[in-house]
């Protein structure tokens, strides 16, 4: 899998990358990731990648022209409709960051990571001309339903959300079934036929010492029945889902 993440701030990343499993990934070539600083594809003399908005407003919006050179020459290839699916090779998405982008979820992370290679457009300011969502990115992706400063946080979290569901990513330590929103998170057995779509949360997890300032964990995790433990993380898992996020009941 390659990362593409055009920024203009390329230092960025620096810190994010170099921990853990997307660090492990990195190492073993598991993942690629090239950070593209986006001024490289300006060619006036202030290196500028902003301008003011048509119809005027507060604030900077980013110039189509560095991001389509950028995209373009990362792909070898000029673009123009890259978001009709038949112009789009089918095994890279060029991903406009956006807080009015459709919600990253769980699912498109498994879908993204059946890809190649992804692009991701960082944007800043007051955000992207419209037409880099128009004719250049395949997707517009919002990590949720909030405003940050900046594209690179969110195109981290999904390279990280990402990258630790391909094969091998997680070696031994971890696993990415059996977790929060994986179609076999024990807690999806439990819950009322309407919701048993794959969207439940993970069950609470306890670990040595089994009293801790006066604290227990629950009995029968240290009872060594497995199939009575099997029970009690399915529907710990189901009250946490309905005290934490009743909005994935019944979800489709
Ligand atoms: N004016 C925009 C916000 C711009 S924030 C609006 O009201 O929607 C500047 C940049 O940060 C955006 O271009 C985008 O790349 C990134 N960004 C901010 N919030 C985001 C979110 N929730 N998900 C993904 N990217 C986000």
């Amino acid at each position: 899998m390659r990362f593409d993440l055009i920024t203009i701030f390329p230092e960025f990343f620096v810190g994010p990358l170099n921990y853990g499993i997307v660090r492990r990934a990195l190492e073993t070539g598991l993942v690629e990731v090239n950070v593209q600083d986006l001024r490289a594809f300006t060619k006036d003399r202030h290196r500028t990648v902003d301008d003011r908005p048509f119809g005027g407003g507060e604030g900077m919006v980013l110039k189509p022209e560095p991001l389509f050179e950028a995209v373009e020459s990362l792909l070898g290839r000029s673009v123009g409709e890259a978001s009709k699916p038949s112009t789009t090779d089918s095994k890279t998405a060029i991903v406009l960051m956006s807080a009015a982008g459709k919600l990253f979820r769980q699912e498109t992370a498994r879908r993204f990571a059946r890809l190649e290679r992804i692009i991701f457009i960082c944007g800043r300011y007051e955000g992207v001309d419209e037409r880099v969502a128009e004719h250049l990115a395949t997707e517009e992706i919002s990590i949720g339903d909030f405003v940050l400063s900046g594209g690179e946080l969110p195109a981290m979290m999904i390279v990280d959300a990402v990258t630790r569901l391909l094969p091998g990513a997680l070696g031994n330590e971890a696993s990415s079934q059996n977790e929060s929103f994986s179609g076999d998170a024990p807690g999806n057995v439990s819950l009322e036929p309407r919701a048993t779509n794959g969207v439940a949360l993970d069950f609470p997890h306890y670990t040595r010492p089994a009293e801790y300032r006066g604290w227990g964990v629950p009995d029968v995790l240290i009872g060594g029945n497995h199939a009575e433990v099997a029970k009690w993380r399915r529907v710990a898992a189901a009250d946490k889902t309905r005290r934490n996020r009743p909005d994935l009941l019944g979800r489709e």
